[in-house]
């Protein structure tokens, strides 16, 4: 073709063969959680484009539309430019530039004041941070209990229910096994976690065609759209569904005894008696050992001897002599009977419970059969030898292959917690944990169900220019490890770890801002955020939130929380609260690392972690939120950030932390490459050398499992060996599954008025009734405050597949395809109140009214409405137009919802899980008329409009990227304004 044809503006070229990188980097993708390996292309110094690594554990080459975007997060017109100083009045928007020496030196002094005289006056608090190990680290170096990341509002109920249970959990932390799998059962599921493994692993199934798929959810999107089975449930009713397949597991003999002996603590004794303080703890010998009663001997022996016949129903009688002269009637009953007793209960049964959940009880019976049949008819037996921990040698792994996964659609109420034990409890009657075709941990879980530490932030570990004895997050065992007070309150600033919430083992980052309003257990001096858009979708009952962030104590006219400083790379709608913003680089302008001390990214078969490396310097004046962190540590003196002379520690920022902190000898954020000569994996001293080997493989490491390490990894000696041996349990000891939990009994007792530990009054019902030792199901805490009558419906929000909380949803590629929310509803139910396709509805709860434009479908449970998060905007956030659909058209439902419960007894709880405090954000009910103009709660916030930050570039009109990368002449090049 002549050159005057190819470049007529008439005709586009088409390279057949482009070279469209000059350059190609690997790095790990923050599109979402799942952090998959991706190779970024540059041309010319800018990123071309995204691809999945092929190589990489995680994702194996796959990249979903959120990872491909990626380039125009990085692009983004909403990205902060230098760091920033409030001048208007709080909310305003209203900031000045400042230097970074600036930025630094007073958030040096603000902080150096609060250590100087009390560190909890901090009150640290992290997003969708990936850096949580190194976080943590920093705020208990820094001596304050109060940090925790964004858990407690996202999926802590399943992480701790999984911890405490099976040593192990669902979210990311483990996965079913795909290839043997002949049964899937997904519960309610956040799509932003375990994405493109869950994507892949269902595409195996599919392909395979060898496995059902059913998806228990009450909307069918998402996974759910191509399950061969869909259970549109009622929100809130999973654990009824659950404990009736339990029912009938039970009632029909279909359940692993051997497993249950085995692995479980089904024959471990409980003791029955009544009204004392031992009751239903767990009968144990002057060891310590708890106890079983083994048949062949007739007499209680160590439960966890290989020589025993263990019982596992009946009641042995314990007193040592006759009642009345210093005996007892005390009892010693196996869990298993228990568990009997508990679930063969005609209210668990599948007619029982059909009614609440809205499940067909004969559908119920025929999936607890399909279950039964998959685990035991249609057993597996891999050919491969391996040996357990007593020494037992097997020439067989036997699997059960019934799968389960389940995320924050279960996480998100109530009764989640006790919900998600129950899924586990179900798991363990079948003999499906980490066996072939069932679900498989992935390292460095399992651990001891729960494990250690225990959170620090007694007093006694807490003092005025000093690190805390220990971390801030971590697993308590009964009412000594709380950190409260002589009466009972609180000692952190959310509540965690107290009677509030004893299990919070991810804090409760959503009742901070209040809690600090309300100098609730105490006022703070300091707010430090990152990541967070608390302000907005982080938090229930956003409206109220702005307020106490703008709130002033009418007497001396300060702030009621005095000082904020905020990190984050977007202009978020959280910027507005800020008194001190540090402005952060985005995800391809920094290292990072994802540790295994934190949350990593192994599969089933072997351990893997990754880095992030900068592809590209920034263009602006801000700096990675961690290397801030590190120096902030070394101006501040905390110990681990300072040498020997008081200088910077790690001067380097964060590569040189991640080279060479060591957080116990020999340990460090990274597992691979270590010892001097870099040929240590998991265990050894600090490698110089170690990023580039990273670069050079791709920015990770793996290793592979050998074939006898894969499986009953809780109980398989070579893996345990391996496990102690890398640091990711202290011992290797058989973990044993806890069907019933002592520390909840231990909790239940105290809620009883029992020990020497107990709540304060107005804690003893809720604790005594919701610490129950055996999964337990109550109706969602809304449902016995709000007139069900007037408000019938249920609201949840789900994560679309193509975005990521706020920052996917300013994305110019990905607002394509989510520019605006609907409200979802059932066709019928819909039409049945005269609602049509694209009307305008009056959302309504008992704590504030939106308005939105419904769309009917066929896949949502009949009770129940729903939308997309986090895709509705506040005026003028994120650098959006004016008249963006985000903010004109798009609404949030966390405007409808109450961070707190009504009062009871003069006290109001957390609007929580009360075991956890995971924010019950899936609990609302809501009421849906037509719209009839009033004016809704979402008006006010609406009206304000947040003006652009300094050094903000106004966004252009219209958004696109590559043209430039069109050869000259192009007219798509040439087309218009790009942003570029
Ligand atoms: S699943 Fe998440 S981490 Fe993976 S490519 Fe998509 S956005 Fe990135």
């Amino acid at each position: 073709m002549p050159d005057d044809i190819r470049h007529d503006d008439r005709y586009e070229t088409v390279e057949t063969s482009p070279a469209v990188s000059d350059e190609v980097k690997s790095t790990t993708c923050y599109m979402c959680a799942c952090r998959c390996g991706i190779n970024v292309h540059l041309k010319d110094g800018s990123i071309r484009y995204i691809e999945g690594n092929r190589d990489h554990p995680v994702n194996k080459g796959v990249l979903c539309a959120k990872g491909s975007a990626g380039i125009m997060q990085h692009y983004s017109p909403a990205r902060l430019s230098q760091p920033l100083r409030r001048v208007g009045p709080r909310g305003s928007g209203e900031f000045e530039p400042i230097s970074w020496d600036e930025a630094l030196e007073t958030a040096t002094d603000w902080l150096s004041d609060v250590r100087r005289r009390d560190p909890r006056k901090l009150a640290f608090f992290t997003g969708r941070d990936q850096s949580q190990s190194l976080t943590g680290f920093w705020a208990s170096q820094f001596g304050t209990p109060n940090h925790a990341a964004h858990g407690g509002f996202c999926s802590v109920n399943m992480a701790a229910a999984g911890i405490y249970t099976i040593g192990g959990s669902f979210w990311e932390f483990g996965e079913p096994d795909w290839e043997n799998t002949r049964y899937f059962l997904m519960f309610g599921v956040a799509e932003d976690h375990d994405s493109n493994p869950i994507k892949m692993g269902l595409g195996k199934l599919k392909t395979q065609g060898k496995a059902k798929f059913v998806s228990v959810n009450p909307v069918r999107t998402g996974y759910s759209a191509i399950a061969d089975e869909w259970v549109g449930i009622r929100p809130g009713t999973d654990g009824l569904f659950v404990m009736a397949l339990i029912h009938e597991l039970i009632r029909t003999g279909k359940v692993d005894l051997e497993f249950l002996a085995r692995y479980t603590n089904a024959h471990w004794l409980v003791r029955r008696a009544p009204g004392t303080a031992d009751d239903g703890l767990f009968v144990r010998g002057s060891d310590g050992k708890p106890l079983a009663y083994d048949r062949n001997k007739d007499q209680l022996v160590d439960a966890g001897r290989t020589d025993i016949s263990p019982a596992m129903r009946g009641a042995f009688p314990l007193h040592t002599a006759a009642p009345g002269d210093g005996g007892s009637n005390d009892e010693a009953v196996p869990v298993f009977q228990l568990l009997l007793d508990r679930y063969l209960d005609t209210k668990y049964s599948p007619d029982a419970v059909a009614a609440q959940t809205g499940l067909d009880a004969d559908r119920i019976r025929r999936i607890a059969a399909e279950l039964a049949h998959a685990a035991f008819e249609q057993e597996i037996s891999l050919d491969v030898e391996w040996t357990d921990w007593a020494g037992r040698k097997h020439d067989k792994i036997i699997g059960r292959p019934v799968s389960m996964h389940a995320m924050r659609g279960i996480s998100a109420h109530s009764n989640g917690f006790q919900t998600c034990r129950a899924i586990h409890v179900l798991q363990m009657l079948l003999g499906s944990i980490d066996c072939p075709g069932g679900f498989r941990y992935k390292p460095p879980f399992p651990r001891p169900a729960p494990p250690g530490p225990k959170p620090a932030g007694k007093p006694h570990q807490v003092s005025a220019g000093n690190p805390m004895a220990g971390p801030p997050l971590g697993f308590v065992t009964g009412p000594e490890d709380l950190l409260v007070d002589e009466s009972g309150e609180a000692l952190r600033i959310d509540k965690a770890y107290s009677w509030d919430a004893p299990l919070a083992a991810h804090g409760l980052m959503h009742m901070v801002i209040r809690n600090a309003w309300a100098g609730d257990p105490y006022p703070i001096d300091v707010l430090f955020m990152f990541m967070a858009n608390m302000s907005w979708n982080s938090s229930m009952n956003t409206t109220e939130t702005a307020e106490m962030l703008t709130a002033t104590d009418p007497e001396t006219g300060e702030y009621r929380i005095p000082k904020i400083i905020y990190s984050d790379a977007y202009q978020s709608e959280m910027i507005a609260y800020a008194d001190l913003i540090l402005p952060d680089t985005t995800y391809l302008e920094r290292w990072d690392c994802i540790s295994l001390l934190d949350r990593p990214i192994c599969s089933a078969d072997g351990p893997a972690d990754a880095i992030r490396q900068p592809v590209v310097a920034p263009d602006r004046d801000v700096r990675p939120f961690q290397d801030v962190l590190i120096e902030l540590g070394a101006r501040l003196g905390l110990p681990a950030f300072t040498d020997e002379t008081g200088g910077p520690k790690f001067p380097g920022g964060y590569p040189d932390y991640l080279t060479h902190h060591e957080r116990t000898p020999g340990i460090g954020p990274l597992a691979g490459w270590r010892g001097e000569d870099g040929e240590s994996h998991g265990h050894g001293a600090p490698n110089d050398n170690q990023l580039d080997r990273y670069v050079a493989n791709g920015c990770f490491w793996s290793e592979e499992f050998a074939p006898d390490e894969r499986y009953y990894k809780h109980s398989n000696r070579a893996y345990l060996e391996k496990a102690a041996s890398m640091g990711w349990i202290a011992a290797a000891d058989p973990i044993v599954l806890q069907l019933y939990s002592e520390p909840l009994q231990r909790f239940k007792l105290a809620g009883l008025g029992f020990g020497d530990i107990v709540p304060p009054v107005r804690y003893r019902e809720r604790i005594a009734e919701a610490f129950d030792p055996l999964p337990v199901w109550y109706a969602p805490f809304e449902d016995g405050h709000t007139d069900v009558q007037a408000y019938p419906i249920h609201a949840l929000t789900q994560r679309p597949m193509a975005m990521y909380h706020s920052w996917g949803s300013q994305n110019a590629w990905l607002r394509q395809i989510h520019g605006w929310n609907k409200l979802y509803m059932n066709r019928s139910s819909a039409e049945g109140h005269g609602l049509a396709d694209g009307d305008k509805v009056r959302v309504e709860s008992p704590y504030g009214s939106i308005r939105a434009t419904i769309a009917l479908m066929e896949g949502c449970n009949g009770d129940t409405v729903w939308t997309w998060n986090a895709i509705g905007k506040k005026r003028g956030a994120w650098n959006l137009a004016p008249d963006a659909p985000e903010s004109e058209k798009g609404f949030l439902l966390n405007h409808l919802i109450t961070d707190l419960l009504p009062p009871k007894d003069g006290y109001r709880f957390s609007n929580t899980d009360p075991i956890t405090g995971q924010a019950a954000w899936f609990d609302l009910r809501v009421r849906v008329t037509r719209d009839d103009g009033a004016a809704t709660t979402d008006d006010a916030l609406r009206s304000s409009h947040l003006p652009r930050a300094p050094g903000v570039e106004p966004a252009p009109r219209r958004l696109r990227f590559g043209a430039r990368f069109l050869p000259r002449g192009s007219w798509r090049r040439n087309r218009g304004e790009t942003g570029e």
